[in-house]
């Protein structure tokens, strides 16, 4: 097995238990593995790779994205919500974009989801989706590591108004696509050298049966896996728990005994006590009990002007935060930036929600939820999976303390490198195994079907341009001005 040490000019390595700053250090990789991290290695190598002006640390785990519709996104959800929804975009826009994209257009957002995460911090990922059998093709393709789960559930949302949720029932497709994830993760796990990992992800809590949930809950303690739902993500669903329990979402899972060490709950947002919902409770000691954890994904909730509140308290209480991009742009580096400072914003505490609590919320509380001590850290024994940052450009410079520049500073031009089990998946930036100009143009054509097939997802059949209006009115072709000409020319 081939021995490559890394000489770095900082290197964000672990020790007892935590990150610390090692400077003029090296990397020793073995194969898949990091199997020294200090100061010198004086054994023999097969290669030394000079990353002498770069800052080395541990790659991100992202721990929910769904890779085939959240590409799509963009250009189309911002700056629109409805009132009546509390701004949610699950009810109106996610029924008519879901309907809208076609089974090509999912591959494409797949395979330009590949390069977005790579050249964002992403080394792990953590899917949910429909066509699992796809990602986990792209992914060992790509050269990332993925948990992947195929999704499944006992009803679906659905408003026929504009004004009021319903749902509408269907327990056998619950049972059926709990049965097909299962064969989903036999027939993938641990592929791609063993990269590709499964997981359960029953979808959303007002939308699975507490049978279904309790199977899941089962299943994932069973075969140790990572158990994801869609958790107080909408104040109508929070209302609907409410109404059918007389508890909130996350009291209600613990009462049908969901909660466990392997449960990452998507967002839980709309907890006891969020202004937005005004319900009294105490949902956050609740999940630290249970040792469950959080995919935070701050940015599809910033965007419409909701936030959690806060993401130091959720810390304080001992809940496992872990972040998420979810939505468009799926981009770790803005993960960790939006997450900081909207938790000092929440919080009304500089000294809170630190570039320390988002570092670590990147790769070791991701690693803890997943039940791996070889992830999310720069030790013996880890997996090679390191990012490779400049130091010296421009907006990594002037660099003094490398973590709150890059939770403050960094853009994704300023990652050079990236290696994943030991291999290089980006080099001097340049995505190593995706064809990055092919994969963007096959998004815009995804995008320009997507929008035109807007419509008969929609309640009243609205199209794209109702649903989200351009941002500026188009230029009158009767208006176009000379210079000079006070009032523009007419045309006769
Ligand atoms: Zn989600």
């Amino acid at each position: 097995m081939s021995r490559k040490r890394i000489d770095a000019g900082i290197i964000v390595a672990f020790q007892d238990g935590e990150h610390r700053i090692l400077r003029d250090g090296c990397i020793v990789v073995e194969g898949n593995s990091v199997v020294y991290v200090g100061p010198s290695y004086d054994e023999p190598v097969d290669e030394v790779i000079d990353a002498r002006n770069q800052l080395v640390t541990p790659g991100f785990i992202n721990t929910h994205t769904h890779l085939s519709e959240s590409p799509l996104d963009k250009s189309m959800l911002e700056d629109v919500g409805s009132r009546q929804f509390s701004m949610s975009g699950l009810a109106e826009m996610l029924p008519a974009r879901g309907a809208a994209i076609d089974a090509e257009g999912r591959r494409q957002s797949v395979d330009y989801s590949m390069a977005e995460l790579i050249r964002t911090g992403t080394t792990t990922v953590m899917e949910i989706g429909g066509i699992g059998d796809y990602v986990a093709e792209a992914s060992d393709k790509a050269g990332l590591r993925a948990y992947i789960a195929n999704g499944y559930r006992s009803g679906r949302w659905l408003t026929t108004d504009g004004k009021k949720m319903t749902y509408e029932w269907n327990e056998e497709a619950g049972k059926t696509g709990f049965k097909a994830a299962l064969e989903f993760i036999d027939r993938i796990d641990s592929t791609g050298n063993s990269r590709i990992k499964g997981f359960l992800s029953p979808a959303q809590i007002d939308t699975c049966t507490a049978e279904l949930l309790q199977e899941s809950a089962e299943a994932a303690k069973s075969l140790e896996v990572p158990l994801a739902l869609h958790v107080s993500q909408s104040v109508f669903e929070f209302d609907e728990i409410v109404q059918r329990h007389g508890m909130t979402p996350v009291e209600w899972l613990e009462s049908i005994g969901f909660l466990n060490k392997h449960c990452i709950l998507g967002h839980v947002i709309l907890t006891a006590g969020n202004s937005w919902v005004q319900f009294d409770g105490d949902d956050l000691s609740i999940l630290a009990r249970h040792e469950a954890s959080v995919a935070h994904n701050v940015w599809v909730f910033a965007r419409r002007g909701i936030a959690m509140e806060s993401f130091p308290s959720y810390l304080d209480a001992g809940v496992n935060m872990c972040l998420g991009t979810d939505t468009a742009p799926q981009s770790m580096i803005e993960a960790l930036r939006w997450t900081a400072v909207i938790g000092k914003i929440m919080r009304r505490n500089t000294q809170k929600s630190t570039a320390a609590d988002v570092f670590n919320a990147a790769t070791l509380n991701g690693a803890k939820m997943l039940g791996r001590d070889d992830l999310g850290r720069i030790s013996a024994g880890a997996k090679a999976d390191l990012l490779f940052w400049s130091t010296d450009s421009m907006f990594m410079a002037p660099l003094r303390d490398p973590i709150k520049n890059i939770v403050y500073s960094a853009t994704p031009e300023d990652l050079a490198s990236v290696m994943i089990d030991g291999a290089w998946v980006m080099s001097d930036g340049r995505v190593l195994n995706v064809d990055e100009a092919a994969v963007t143009a096959a998004l815009q054509d995804a995008g320009d079907r997507m929008w035109a097939n807007i419509g008969p997802g929609h309640w009243a059949g609205r199209k794209t341009d109702e649903l989200a209006p351009q941002t500026f009115a188009d230029f009158r072709a009767d208006g176009a001005a000379l210079a000079g000409s006070a009032a523009g020319s007419t045309v006769a």
